[in-house]
């Protein structure tokens, strides 16, 4: 049996699937989904990520939280927490970064928001000296404490529905079967109250994604960081809001089929924040301006500590360092593509590198 064996069955059964089922079995399937089954990180892997290209990225995003931690009275008692942690490379390079600020450590509960048993592992050699907690869901994370909390790449991972916007409706995208393999069809036009806004900037025939998974999940950090403090940053690729069809495979750093194959390649789409930001403020936070990660990291002084780490290095080690750099930071490459969205108390200071 193979997931396009599972996927067939259940189709046969139940009929179409929407996009973000077939998103969900692909990625979690406890049996065959992608996350579930392998480390997919990384040049051996399928895709990278920015921690994974230089510890420059977890370095920064660690003394930003210790700052923001600083700037609301070091509390004494707080959690740290990651929700998809890959290989545990950011939590590890926050941790010794976050070492030069006093007190920061001892009062942490590193806590790891993470679906996959294979990365648990993973994470778990990674982070042996800092004894973290797994959680299964957000809503896990400890209660009634200070929340300080990163996800880089989590969102773009949740799945998402797509509809067609027509004259009568909207039409859901359905994965179905063609002759007995996977085929994309649409659904019978219906209202999308969840779309009302999508009115004013789409037409017909334009695609919309809708991530029904993000918006409660940043509705727990931010419930938290409301009533108790804290902070959280939100690092993903997408923009305020998104239009047309943004969904991924990539194999071998390569673009494939989406409905080829599924559960061997990874499957993501662009992050709306527009809704996330809106579930933070329903839920009580404020919310930063979003800001282009090569923006947010010079302004936190990674050209600073690129410097810094360029002073020990010649040849390979130096070149690799400034194309990680340039990688991270360029408009170019990633430093536009992914945006940051700051959470934090509404009566407090925004995170260092972000407005209010
Ligand atoms: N943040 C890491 C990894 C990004 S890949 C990095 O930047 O390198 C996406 C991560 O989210 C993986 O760890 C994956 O297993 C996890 N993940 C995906 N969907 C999830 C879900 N619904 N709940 C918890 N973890 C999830």
């Amino acid at each position: 049996m193979s997931l396009t064996d599972h996927l067939v069955a259940r189709i046969r059964e139940t009929g179409p699937l929407s996009l973000a089922d077939y998103m969900a079995d692909c990625l979690l399937h406890p049996r065959f989904g992608y996350y579930t089954t392998r480390d997919p990180l990384g040049a051996q892997g399928d895709f990278t990520t920015a921690p994974e290209i230089s510890q420059i990225f977890g370095e920064m995003i660690g003394l930003a939280l210790a700052q923001s931690w600083l700037d609301q009275g070091a509390p004494g008692r707080f959690t740290l927490a990651e929700l998809g942690p890959g290989r545990g490379t950011l939590m590890a390079d926050l941790l010794r970064a976050a070492r030069a600020v006093p007190g920061f450590l001892d009062a942490a509960e590193v806590c790891l928001v993470e679906a996959s048993p294979t990365l648990r592992a993973v994470q778990a050699e990674t982070l042996k000296d800092h004894a973290p907690r797994w959680l299964d869901r957000a809503e896990d994370l400890p209660e009634g404490q200070p929340l300080f909390a990163v996800a880089n790449e989590f969102f773009d991972a949740l799945p998402v529905r797509q509809f067609v916007r027509q004259a009568d409706g909207w039409c859901e995208r359905l994965v179905g079967l063609r002759d007995g393999t996977l085929a994309f069809g649409l659904g019978a036009a219906a209202p999308q109250p969840a779309l009302e806004h999508r009115l004013e900037d789409t037409r017909d025939g334009d695609l919309v994604e809708i991530c029904e998974a993000a918006p409660p999940i940043v509705a727990e950090l931010a419930r938290r960081i409301a009533g108790h403090g804290g902070a959280a940053l939100i690092v993903d690729y997408g923009d305020w809001r998104s239009l047309g069809d943004t969904l991924q495979a990539l194999r071998a750093h390569e673009r494939a089929d989406v409905l080829s194959d599924p559960g061997s390649a990874d499957l993501t789409a662009h992050v709306d924040f527009e809704v996330l930001a809106g579930a933070a403020s329903a839920a009580g936070s404020g919310h930063s301006r979003l800001t282009p990660q090569g923006v947010f990291l010079e302004r936190l002084g990674i050209t600073q500590r690129a410097q810094a780490l360029a002073r020990g290095l010649t040849g390979d080690a130096l070149d690799t360092l400034v194309a990680a750099h340039r990688r991270l930071t360029h408009p170019d490459e990633m430093g536009n593509l992914f945006k940051v969205l700051g959470l934090y108390p509404t009566q407090a200071a925004p995170p260092p590198g972000l407005d209010r």
